[in-house]
């Protein structure tokens, strides 16, 4: 521990705004106060687009927020931050590198002599279990070994703090249970060359599993809204009543702070262009609708409950169970998913009516299959090219979310019979027959 007491990050009243053209700013964050000290695992944990990846990216010096302060060692930082090594989500592997050139890139900046960067990088790599792998090149990895080239090549330099987005998102479950243990072993027995950890998580579990404090970022815009401290001694049990009351409680901390966001936004007319749709299928929704209303659930289930009984991880029915209170099928309640009566009729239904009760969902509960289907309706040859949607969409949101937005908007209204969609000429249209009446 640090004997001076002054922590090795911290950032104070922080903002951050994208300036927008057409639009006012998007504030992503707001009012950020976040303190890290030498010897712990933090876990951020919170949803997608709520601004974990830009507040990591801040801590390291890599943006300049709007406004707010971020310290290191108690000094003003003022480029990247030294002594921090990042972790990402896609790994970010060369791929006309082998695992050893990879691994040593991480020290060419640090001007580390040839003979030490062989010797470092390869401690980092046994270390890391990647022994015999020095040759390889990554597209001879599974996903898990090539996380392990990235933690590798983090951990060469020896950061003081070690940043991890979403590290093992992009991996299989069992693969990922295997690399967290791993991390936290290494971590328990002393032998990871770092001070601290900051890991950025949208998975309840796993933040509970790894980190020694919790902090809960709400969305819209992003805030530290909670901080936990974690009381279970490594290794961790996920099967502990104490693991899973403080995974239920964490649930409902996270689902209770979003329901009143969703009413005040419907209330207010809002812009179609300004919310983020998750890339929820229909298939999904109509399964864990026809699941809620059986026995044993009866319309009412446990969110952790459910998804263990429909062996999902926690994390991905939160935005499924969102999704579904944003369409009227469902509410959310204290970590509790409460079937309504549009979802049982939904449930009930044969195609052809749930086909109309999802068109009529939509079209209450989600303006932009309006817009679009306004704009189809405008235009003499009933056709609309996505990438004006596309960019009013860019207007609130980052390029990946407008396109995932996209995406999902395009399933569900081809579902509802609202609109058709030309894949190759990236066109909204209308169904064959609609379009044969208007024609000529
Ligand atoms: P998270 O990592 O929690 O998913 P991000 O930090 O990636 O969230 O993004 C937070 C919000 O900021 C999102 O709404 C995203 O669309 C927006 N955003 C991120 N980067 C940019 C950017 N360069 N320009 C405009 N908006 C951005
Ligand atoms: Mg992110």
């Amino acid at each position: 521990m640090d004997q001076t007491n002054i922590p090795l990050v911290s950032v104070r009243n922080c903002r951050q705004a994208y300036h927008k053209e057409a639009s006012a700013d998007l504030v992503v964050l707001d009012n950020v106060d976040l303190t890290l000290h030498e010897g712990e695992i933090v876990a951020l944990l919170g949803r997608s687009g709520s601004g974990k990846s830009t507040l990591l990216r801040i801590v390291a010096g890599l943006l300049k927020p709007t406004s707010g302060e971020v310290n290191w060692r108690g000094k003003p930082l003022t480029g990247p931050a030294p002594g921090v090594a990042m972790v990402f989500q896609s790994f970010a592997l060369f791929p006309w590198l082998t695992v050893q050139e990879n691994v040593e890139l991480g020290l060419e900046a640090l001007r580390v002599k040839k003979d030490d960067r062989e010797e470092r990088s390869e401690e980092a790599i046994d270390l890391i279990g990647l022994g015999g792998y020095d040759g390889a090149y990554p597209k001879e990895l599974s996903g898990g070994m090539r996380q392990r080239v990235g933690l590798a090549r983090a951990l060469v330099v020896h950061p003081d703090l070690l940043l991890m987005d979403e590290p093992f998102s992009a991996l299989d479950v069992l693969t990922a249970e295997t690399l967290r243990t791993d991390l936290i072993d290494l971590w328990m027995d002393g032998k990871l060359p770092v001070k601290s950890i900051l890991i950025v998580t949208h998975n309840i579990e796993e933040a509970v599993l790894m980190a020694d404090r919790i902090l809960v970022f709400s969305s819209n815009p992003g805030r530290v809204a909670h901080e936990l401290k974690v009381p279970f001694a490594h290794p961790r049990n996920r099967f502990d009543p104490a693991f899973r009351e403080m995974v239920d409680d964490i649930y409902g901390i996270m689902t209770r702070r979003k329901a009143p966001e969703v009413h005040t936004a419907t209330a207010a007319a809002p812009n179609p262009f300004a919310h983020v749709l998750h890339p929820v299928g229909t298939n999904l929704i109509a399964g864990l609708l026809e699941t809620l209303k059986s026995e044993p659930y009866n319309g009412r289930a446990d969110l952790p409950a459910l998804a263990a009984a429909l062996q999902f991880e926690v994390d991905e029915l939160l935005p499924l169970g969102e999704t579904l209170s944003m369409l009227g099928f469902a509410e959310l309640e204290e970590g509790d998913i409460i079937i309504t009566e549009t979802g049982r009729r939904f449930a009930d239904a044969e195609t052809e009516d749930r086909k109309e009760i999802f068109a009529e969902a939509l079209r209450t509960h989600v303006p932009l299959i309006g817009a679009i289907r306004g704009v189809i309706d405008q235009r003499s040859n009933h056709r609309a090219a996505a990438v004006r949607f596309r960019d009013q969409l860019e207007d609130h949101m980052s390029p990946e979310y407008a396109e995932e937005t996209l995406r999902t908007v395009i399933s569900w209204g081809r579902y509802a019979e609202i609109f058709e969609y030309d894949e190759e000429a990236q066109q909204f249209g209308l169904e064959e027959e609609d379009e044969e009446e208007t024609e000529d």
